[in-house]
């Protein structure tokens, strides 16, 4: 991109399009077609092959208007979406919120025959829950923080690893036992889980 970019001075250009607001008409060797993207940040990038004109990259942004403006609602609804859990992490009762997830987790326990030794509680940043060898759990604050099908199901999945410690076909089968939904209710908190920048192990 480089060697290009000194190569051919006038790129890339940053220019207002429309009412899409600015957008970077980047310079490409290997793009074979005219490439739009709406980045997280809101910048909108359109890689522009050689034999495309700066008018034609234009008119395709022009376009794809809707869905560029579609993907700017969905990044304001994702930032709202951090903030509300921001707020609520902030303003969380730890205690009161630690002793609803360990009942929470007998319950489930008790109800589907798992059990488990030792139970850890506390705010961590980079996982809703593990399961050690020895089935001792440890679960994060901000499960409390979830809507009630997502905790469970999270409570479930380090329950199930008391027995299987994959996440092999056993291991989902498991799952799909109790919740025949599993799969939604892991896209679900995997998409969640990236907003908050927790993955779930
Ligand atoms: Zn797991």
């Amino acid at each position: 991109m480089k060697k290009f970019l000194t190569t051919v001075k006038k790129l890339p250009v940053v220019k207002e399009v429309g009412d899409i607001g600015q957008v970077s008409f980047v310079p490409s060797h290997r793009a074979r077609r005219i490439n739009l993207t709406v980045k997280v940040t809101g910048e909108v990038r359109v890689a522009v092959p050689k034999r495309a004109s700066f008018k034609d990259a234009e008119r395709f942004v022009l376009s794809k208007r809707e869905w560029i403006k579609r993907q700017f609602n969905r990044l304001e609804g994702s930032q709202s979406v951090v903030d509300e859990y921001a707020g609520r992490i902030e303003n969380l009762d730890i205690d009161k919120a630690a002793a609803g997830i360990a009942e929470r987790l007998r319950e489930i326990a008790a109800e589907f025959g798992f059990s488990y030794n030792r139970l850890t509680i506390r705010n961590q940043k980079t996982r809703w829950g593990s399961c050690s060898m020895k089935n001792n759990l440890s679960l994060n604050i901000k499960l409390a923080l979830l809507p009630g099908e997502l905790r469970d199901f999270i409570l479930v999945h380090e329950l199930a690893h008391t027995e299987i410690k994959n996440h092999g076909p056993a291991f989902w089968q498991k799952l799909e036992n109790i919740y025949p939904n599993a799969r939604e209710l892991d896209k679900q908190i995997n998409r969640l889980g990236a907003l908050l920048r927790i993955p779930l192990s």
